[in-house]
């Protein structure tokens, strides 16, 4: 790709609790307007990997100690994660973590917190969202805990959605979803991508929807990247196919 990367991770180290290194130097670019996807086994280190860059590790006794985070252009390692989230950049944690005894909507108006640009443009956001996810429109009055899982990965994708985001790093998305589901939110994650100008970076478990949406993929292995490339090269990797994608 020859687009300028908007993020750019360079060589950074995290260790959690002083002791534990978990990330040993990981670099990794996503182009402006590009889905990349981060793959890895579980425990690759993928979920630091984002927390790192959206500065969420300081809860989890987790420190960045080497390396650096730009995104457009600009160093945003000291960021505050509500900084962060103004600057453009937004995580959409594993596990979905809806506000289950709010509704779908309130969950979504939660989105918006750090905006400023008044009640008409959140009010516009919130039909945009309803548009990507109709499931959402109808589902809006009711409490998110007894909504399916589905829905409630779709909540949380239009709950960052209300922050006007550039850039969204969408952590698990497929996780414990049908089939059939993993494929709405994709697609989704697609249009966003092609019709609002979002860039993605999402970590997946799940290789073979990932390299079939990303464009660009890096695989971690125990902290590293062991192997990176355009989407259609990794998946006919023979490493990839019998590691990671269950094709031997
Ligand atoms: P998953 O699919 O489970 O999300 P992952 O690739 O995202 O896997 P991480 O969650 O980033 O992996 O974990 C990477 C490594 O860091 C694992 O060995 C994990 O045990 C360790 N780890 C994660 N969080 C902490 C923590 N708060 N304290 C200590 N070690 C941690």
């Amino acid at each position: 790709d020859t687009a300028a990367p908007v993020l750019a991770v360079n060589n950074i180290e995290v260790i959690y609790d002083h002791v534990i290194l978990v990330l040993k130097g990981v670099s990794l670019e996503v182009p402006l307007g590009g889905i990349v996807a981060l793959l890895g086994a579980n425990g690759a280190g993928k979920t630091t990997t984002l927390k790192a860059i959206s500065n969420l590790l300081r809860a989890e006794r987790g420190e960045v100690t080497k390396g650096s985070i730009e995104f457009e252009g600009a160093r945003v390692d000291a960021l505050t994660p509500n900084d962060l989230v103004k600057t453009g950049v937004v995580q959409v944690m594993e596990g979905r973590h809806c506000f289950e005894h709010l509704t779908i909507e309130e969950n979504l108006m939660t989105g918006a917190y750090t905006r400023r640009d008044g009640r008409g443009a959140v009010a516009a956001d919130l039909e945009l969202v309803y548009d990507y996810f109709p499931r959402l429109r109808e589902r809006r009055g009711s409490m998110a805990g007894y909504t399916s899982g589905g829905e409630q990965q779709m909540c949380a994708i239009g709950r960052a959605l209300m922050c006007r985001p550039k850039m969204i790093l969408l952590d698990e998305p497929s996780m414990g979803l049908a089939p059939q589901l993993v494929e709405v939110i994709f697609e989704t994650v697609k249009r966003l991508n092609e019709q609002e100008g979002v860039s993605f970076l999402l970590a997946e478990q799940n290789t073979n929807v990932a390299l079939r949406y990303a464009r660009y993929g890096y695989i971690l292995e125990s902290g590293r990247v062991v192997l990176d490339g355009d989407a259609e090269k990794l998946r006919e990797n023979e490493d990839v196919k019998e590691f990671y994608l269950g094709l031997s």
